[in-house]
């Protein structure tokens, strides 16, 4: 069973635990559980054991996952998530008013408050 149909069936019997984010390597995973920590978010990880070794890519079905415990948390959990991914995907963009580059998480230039 794919992974994302297995945490809609869960997620529809489970009201209080949300799946927040999942990925092949752990320490990634591993790297968001700390982050959400130091929010203060409480989670879970599961799967944890189900992945290969580090730089290894676990099957789709194995992936480990991160639960947020707590409904109320979900949604800061989500923007915690979003600065996250954004930082690891996204290249810095140059300015096209004055040519500074600025990190993908700013919406505005720095340097000028030219928008993106
Ligand atoms: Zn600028």
């Amino acid at each position: 069973m794919p992974v994302q149909v297995a945490a809609l069936i869960q997620l529809t019997f489970v009201h209080a635990v949300k799946l927040a984010f999942t990925h092949p390597q752990l320490v990634v995973v591993q790297q968001v559980l700390s982050l959400l920590d130091r929010e203060g978010i409480a989670c879970t990880l599961r799967n944890e054991y189900a992945a290969g070794a580090v730089g290894e890519l676990a099957p789709l079905d194995a992936w480990p996952e991160l639960w947020i415990q707590n409904d109320s948390d979900y949604d800061r959990a989500n923007q915690v998530l979003e600065v996250f991914t954004a930082e690891v995907e996204e290249p810095e963009w140059s300015c096209d008013q004055c040519g500074k580059s600025s990190p993908a998480t700013f919406e505005f230039c720095w340097h000028c408050g030219w928008e993106r």
